[in-house]
C-alpha cells in the first residue's frame, strides 16, 4: 500500500470489553450497540467477533440491521429509533427485528399492521432527556394498546440517560426515579443502561444493558473509573512520517501559522489529516506517539497531512510509525484536546482509512 494510514481493529479487545460489560451484571442481557458502522470499527466484523457472546445487537436503522442479517448474524437486532416509516414493518416482521417505539404514531402504525410473525417491542419513556420517548402519563394506555396488537409478542420498557457519564450529579437518580414510578405497576422488563450506566449505575442494570462506546475501549467519563480502567482500546489509528525538516526559531508551521518555533525545531510531516477523519480542531500540543514516544502536534491539521514536533525524538525519521490514538494513547485523551468526545473521533474516521482486523 502506498500511503501508510491504517486503523488496526483489535477484535479480541472488543470481545474483552463486551465481557467486561456483562460481568458488571452477570444475570442481565446485553445488546452490543454497533450503530454507525460499530462506531467506525466496521459493523459486520465487530458483530461477527461478538457473535458467540452477544445476546443482541443494537443499531440506528433498518439498513444497519439488514447489513447484519445479510452477513448471517442471527441475534435479535434492536432498532434504537424504531421505524421511521410504516413501510418498514414487513421487513421488521420478516427478520425479527425489535423496534423501539418512542412515539404514539409508531404504536398506531403497529395497530394497523398485520402479519403472521410476532416480535417484541421496546417502548421508550422520556424520563427527562427530552429527545425521544413517550411522556410518563402516556405509558399505561400505550402499553395496554400494545398488548392488544396481534404482532407484538412482548413489551419492554426503556429509557435513556442524559448525564450518566457524570456520576456525581443527581440527574440520573431523578431519571431512575421517574422510570420506576411509571414502571412500578406494569411488570415489564426494562432497559436503561448505556456504557456509563453499565459502569457507574448498578441500580439501572435491570434486564437489558446497552453498552456502546465501552465496547470500543473508550471511556465516557471525564475522570477515572475502576471498570473503565480495565477497558482495552478497540482501534489503533496510525500512519508514517513522510518528511522531516529543521525549522529555525521564529518561523511558523502550517496553515494559519498557528505554531511558532521558540528555537530550532525538528518537524515531522505525517500522512494523516482531516480527510481521514483526524479532527482539524485538534490543538497544538495534542499528544501523538512517534516510535512509541509521546510528542505533540505542531501546527494546524490539513486535509492529508499533519505536523508533529520531533525535536526530542532524534531516532524518528522518514518511515517512523506514528500512532494517533490506540492502545498506548487513549482516544478519550485525544478527544479532550479537540474539545470533543471519543464518539466523534471514532465515528468520523473516513472510508479512506483501511480497517485492518486482528484477533
Ligand atoms: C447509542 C446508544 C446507546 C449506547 O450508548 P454509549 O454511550 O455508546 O454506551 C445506548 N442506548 C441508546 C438508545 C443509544 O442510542
Amino acid at each position: 500500500m502506498s500511503r501508510k494510514v491504517r486503523a488496526d481493529i483489535h477484535l479480541d479487545a472488543i470481545v474483552h470489553n463486551y465481557r467486561l460489560a456483562k460481568a458488571q451484571a452477570p444475570t442481565t442481557m446485553a445488546a452490543a450497540i454497533v450503530k454507525a458502522n460499530a462506531y467506525g470499527h466496521g459493523a459486520v466484523p465487530v458483530a461477527r467477533a461478538l457473535a458467540n457472546d452477544a445476546d443482541a445487537f443494537g443499531v440506528a436503522c433498518i439498513e444497519e440491521a439488514m447489513e447484519l442479517r445479510e452477513a448471517g448474524l442471527r441475534q435479535p437486532i434492536i432498532l434504537l429509533e424504531g421505524f421511521f416509516d410504516a413501510d418498514e414493518l414487513p421487513l421488521i416482521a420478516e427478520h425479527g427485528f425489535w423496534p423501539v417505539l418512542h412515539s404514539e404514531h409508531q404504536v398506531r402504525w403497529l395497530e394497523q399492521f398485520s402479519s403472521p410473525a410476532r416480535f417484541p417491542v421496546w417502548l421508550k419513556l422520556d424520563t427527562g432527556m427530552h429527545r425521544l420517548g413517550v411522556a410518563p402519563d402516556q405509558v399505561e394506555s400505550l402499553v395496554a394498546r400494545l398488548r392488544q396488537c396481534e404482532v407484538v409478542s412482548e413489551v419492554l420498557l426503556m429509557t435513556h440517560f442524559a448525564r450518566s457519564d457524570e456520576p456525581s450529579l443527581p440527574m440520573t437518580r431523578d431519571q431512575l426515579g421517574c422510570f420506576d414510578r411509571v414502571a412500578a405497576q406494569l411488570g415489564l422488563g426494562a432497559s436503561l443502561s448505556n456504557s456509563a450506566a453499565v459502569m457507574a449505575w448498578p441500580e439501572a442494570h435491570r434486564q437489558w444493558l446497552r453498552p456502546g462506546i465501552m465496547l470500543y475501549g473508550a471511556t465516557p467519563f471525564g475522570e477515572s473509573n475502576p471498570v473503565a480502567d480495565q477497558l482495552r482500546a478497540g482501534m489503533t489509528l496510525s500512519s508514517e512520517i513522510i518528511a522531516v525538516r529543521e525549522v529555525p526559531a521564529g518561523e511558523t508551521v502550517g496553515y494559519g501559522a498557528t505554531f511558532s518555533c521558540d528555537r530550532t525545531r525538528r518537524i515531522g510531516t505525517v500522512a494523516m489529516g482531516y480527510g481521514d477523519g483526524y479532527p482539524r480542531h485538534a490543538r497544538n500540543g495534542t499528544p501523538v506517539l512517534v516510535e512509541g514516544v509521546r510528542t505533540s502536534l505542531a501546527g494546524r491539521v490539513s486535509m492529508d497531512m499533519l505536523t508533529v514536533d520531533l525535536t526530542d525524538i532524534p531516532q524518528a525519521d522518514i518511515g517512523s510509525r506514528v500512532e494517533l490514538w490506540g492502545q498506548r494513547l487513549p482516544v478519550s485523551e485525544v478527544a479532550q484536546w479537540c474539545d470533543t468526545i471519543p464518539y466523534t473521533l471514532l465515528t468520523c474516521l473516513t472510508p479512506r482509512v483501511p480497517r485492518v482486523y486482528s484477533d
